[in-house]
């Protein structure tokens, strides 16, 4: 076999010949990024708007948690979890002294973060109430991960097609309606889950008074309040975890996606009693906490969570909506309205474009604008929380010139 070079480039087409069939990746490969800049193979530059679904939060190749991993990488790399090692450690101080939570644990990806909380509610309820309350109650179109439990938890039943038989005592509700709520919370059910913002289900905000539902029937009942904060947390609503910003505590949150800004990170925040029904042996992953994931994501929550870094957000925020909406004006027979909270932002379609999101997205990359679609009728945009008003601006511009070519084209 000859040698193949991480220097030469390599063509699009290989990923059809070996890849397994799971993504259908744009046809440019992105080779290089800088802040909200990319660049493909062909040298042509692009916005990006989508920041790797809401990881690269600080921008790509942000020179400060480059400098972060460029010191541990030549420190310690890796030790298992037979050792502790600093980075770890003072990640857990930071994320638990910046929220409700006393405790922590790492994986490496949301879907780790969100099996080990479902796991940790389990073994909660059973050791405090008994085997029978075990009944997990989430929403639909909620999105948890991809792992068997977290996909059966979340409610998009495309995602669990042919995996069956999937894992029992879940129940799926619609979101936002406290009655269906109601119902569903008895007594033997150990934990609620919900995103307070969903996320691949459309971009689609929790209500206040929702959540302050769930947080009361949970108390009655003894269960636990989970929030998947994995694409929502980090400052993505302009608050450090959207939580904060509802005004409800739960008592367990993950994070994952920005929390390593592109290196692979979860975390599962809880309290010290329910932390406690795990012990050694109960659960662990080889990587999770490990010292580049520790040391990059300790950088990126101390950039993230200053007065100064979530006020810019909310003022981009601002900026972006009012813009945004303007563009559903000038553009009606395409989008009904743009949602969300802080820069996690879905427009909606109109009627006529329902199910055409990826049209959008596709002729916005023609024009260099790289968008996400959050299910066929929602067009996303999670620009990097360190977009400047003039990215802003020239990201709105791209958007319209994609708007018109679209338009001319269904002509
Ligand atoms: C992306 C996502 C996950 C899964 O995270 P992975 O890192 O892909 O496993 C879970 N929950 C929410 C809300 C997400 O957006």
């Amino acid at each position: 076999m000859t040698a193949i070079s991480l220097a030469e480039p390599v063509a699009r087409q290989t990923f059809d010949e070996v890849m397994v069939p799971t993504y259908a990746p744009s046809s440019m490969v992105p080779v290089r990024a800088q802040g909200l800049k990319l660049w493909d193979q062909a040298g042509k530059q692009y916005l990006d708007f989508t920041a790797g679904i809401g990881v690269t939060s600080l921008g790509h190749a942000h020179p400060g948690i480059v400098e972060a991993l460029r010191v541990q990488a030549s420190k310690l790399w890796h030790v298992g979890n037979g050792f502790t090692n600093e980075p770890v450690l003072k990640l857990a101080r930071a994320l638990t002294s910046a929220t409700f939570a006393d405790r922590a644990f790492f994986a490496n990806s949301g879907a780790e973060a969100n099996e080990a909380a479902f796991k940790l509610a389990r073994k909660y309820a059973h050791a405090k109430y008994g085997a029978h309350k075990s009944r997990i109650v989430s929403c639909v179109n909620s999105f948890h991960g991809r792992t068997l439990f977290t996909v059966s938890v979340g409610g998009q039943p495309k995602y669990t097609e042919g995996f069956e038989p999937l894992p029992p005592e879940l129940q799926h509700i619609p979101f936002n309606d406290i009655d269906a709520a109601c119902l569903a919370v008895t007594d033997d059910v150990c934990a609620v889950v919900v995103e307070p913002v969903q996320g691949e289900g459309g971009v689609l905000p929790a209500d206040v008074e929702y959540l302050k539902a769930l947080r009361t029937l949970c108390n009655a009942k003894g269960a636990l309040l989970i929030f998947d904060e994995v694409q929502c947390g980090m400052g993505r609503t302009g608050k450090l975890f959207a939580y904060m910003d509802y005004g409800v505590t739960p008592d367990i949150l993950t994070s994952a996606k920005a929390l390593g800004n592109g290196y692979p990170v979860g975390a599962m925040l809880t309290t010290d009693a329910i932390a406690s029904a795990f012990s050694v042996g109960s659960h662990g992953t080889t990587y999770g906490g490990n010292p580049l994931a520790a040391a990059v994501a300790l950088e990126v929550l101390q950039t993230i969570n200053t007065p100064a870094f979530l006020d810019r957000v909310n003022a981009a925020s601002q900026n972006i909506i009012g813009k945004l909406n303007a563009v559903v004006r000038d553009y009606p027979q395409v989008f009904e309205k743009v949602r969300g909270r802080g820069l996690m932002l879905g427009m909606v379609l109109a009627d006529a474009w329902r199910g055409k999101a990826k049209d959008i997205t596709k002729a916005a990359e023609a024009e260099g604008l790289m968008l996400l679609i959050a299910g066929p009728d929602v067009v996303r945009l999670l620009p990097a929380l360190v977009v400047s008003d003039a990215q802003i601006d020239e990201g709105v511009t791209l958007l319209r010139r994609a708007l018109d070519a679209v338009l001319s084209a269904a002509k």
